[in-house]
């Protein structure tokens, strides 16, 4: 999911949002919903759908005030409905909240159970209606904004990056491992506004200046008087999803200190060196193998071409609900340069394999324009265990490479040979300290404990 927050009073907040939610919507493309706050009164719009099919002038004039939150959607836990659209907003005895949330609680039945405890009227089905019900408890227990805050996120284990808004502020939230992105971005005005945001590119769109990230275990409160920091958990990890860096996150993101576009194309540089082949081209599969492929050209001296045009009007295919959606999807998406390929040894670079239909099919593409050879290289390691803080890497039969061998998946995929980066390649070329990192879907270590319950949703 995409989250995004702003507090401006005098500025037109909804809008702002909107341009915001729309540089995130590769982040989530099920639903998108704006709330705004025009002092204790709260506006909001949702709907299932993208961004631009969501809002019009019409629907964001009808959205003033000077505090914004605001989403955009995939689902990992409840279905894709719009009573599971965000940001949920839940009343308290100090006023209404807004809240937008990525990520994924692991402790959501233990949750569940102690919000019912409580007497709560569970609406929706998702976690971060229970996370927005957790604050209004603790709330409404008499703490105010921060301390009832504070309380819930204690209440909560997972994944979540968090943008709420309030009456009087808005607020920014990592949980105490930093799993999914949260950064602050500031506007050029006087006094000094602040914006948060899931990745940078969604400041560049509106023009506001990169601050620094949220931390890990931090609290930021965006008020009339400024922003103030609070670390409200003691022993914070870094553990930042590594899958964001290689393939969610968009590649005009700065993560880590540095653009995602230059991490990914070292990514191809350590893939060439790890696994050179011989070829007459090197091509990517768009958009997201794209930057690795122009490194594997540049460190193999291969030279880079492109060999397959993407309708850009296609969304992408891993995000739509099911199987049968996705396969039809894909085949809508890519389409080959014959005049490229034919007649050529050609390597192809991808960020990822998940299931493995994206590249079986593609490289059938790839012989029926002519390519003579296809050698497939990965700019990750095999994905072999799921994900439970908020990438739907789906359960883990899915998982091709969870059940066979890279000889096997070779076979399956029909291609000349394949080879995938290593574990270690993929943390060198973040020049990080690769304990900074949740790897788990790689490696299977979980930095987050996952309850058994929950794990076995996800296995087979
Ligand atoms: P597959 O061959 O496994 O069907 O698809 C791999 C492709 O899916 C890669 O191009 C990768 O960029 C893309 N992909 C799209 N969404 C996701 C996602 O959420 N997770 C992963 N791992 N890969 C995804
Ligand atoms: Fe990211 Fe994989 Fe960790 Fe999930 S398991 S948070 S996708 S690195
Ligand atoms: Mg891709």
């Amino acid at each position: 999911c995409g989250v995004f927050g702003i507090y401006a009073p005098g500025e037109d907040v909804a809008k702002l949002t909107y341009f915001g939610l729309y540089a995130l919507q590769h982040r989530g493309q099920e639903s998108a919903g704006i709330a705004t706050f025009e002092g204790e009164q709260v506006h909001l719009h949702k709907d299932m759908g993208l961004v631009s099919q969501v809002f019009n002038e019409t629907n964001l004039s009808e959205l003033p005030g000077s505090i914004a939150v605001g989403h955009t959607r995939y689902s990992t836990t409840g279905s894709s409905r719009k009573v599971n659209a965000q940001p949920a907003v839940v009343d308290t005895r100090l006023g209404k909240l807004a809240l937008a949330h990525n990520g994924n609680l692991v402790n959501v039945a233990q949750l569940r159970e102690d919000l019912l405890q409580k007497n709560c009227n569970l609406v929706t089905t998702t976690d971060s209606e229970m996370i927005a019900l957790a604050i209004a408890q603790e709330v409404n227990a008499g703490r105010d904004w921060l301390e009832g805050c504070i309380q819930a996120f204690g209440r909560c284990q997972g994944a979540f990056s968090l943008v709420i808004g309030t009456p009087t502020g808005v607020m920014g939230v990592r949980d105490p491992n930093g799993i999914r992105p949260l950064v602050i971005g500031t506007l050029e005005s006087e006094p000094m506004r602040y914006v948060l945001a899931s990745e940078t590119c969604a400041l560049d769109i509106i023009g506001a200046e990169f601050l620094r990230d949220v931390q890990p275990g931090e609290l930021v409160w965006i008020t009339e008087e400024g922003l103030a920091s609070y670390h409200w958990y003691q022993h914070p990890q870094r553990k930042l999803c590594i899958f964001e860096m290689i393939y969610f996150a968009r590649p005009d993101s700065i993560m880590r200190g540095e653009s995602l576009y230059s991490y990914r194309m070292r990514l191809g540089r350590h893939l060439a060196e790890e696994s050179p082949t011989e070829a007459d081209i090197v091509i990517g599969v768009p958009d997201s193998g794209v930057p690795a492929a122009i490194g594997f050209s540049q460190a193999s001296g291969i030279p880079y071409a492109e060999g397959l045009i993407k309708n850009r009007y296609v969304g992408r295919t891993f995000i739509q609900p099911t199987q049968s959606m996705r396969e039809s999807g894909i085949r809508m998406k890519l389409n080959p340069l014959k005049d490229v390929l034919y007649g050529k040894r050609v390597v192809i670079v991808d960020d990822s394999i998940v299931r493995g239909t994206t590249s079986r099919k593609l490289v059938k593409t790839l012989r029926e324009a002519g390519a003579i050879e296809v050698h497939m290289r990965i700019s990750s390691p095999p994905v072999t265990h799921p994900c439970f803080y908020g990438i739907d890497t789906d359960t883990q039969d899915q998982l091709i490479a969870a059940t066979k061998s890279v000889e096997e998946i070779t076979k399956q995929l029909e291609v000349d040979s394949l080879a995938y980066l290593s574990w270690q390649g993929m943390l060198a070329a973040t020049k990080e300290d690769p304990q900074s990192f949740c790897s788990a879907c790689f490696t299977g270590d979980y930095p987050i404990p996952v309850p058994e319950p929950m794990k076995r949703t996800k296995l087979m």
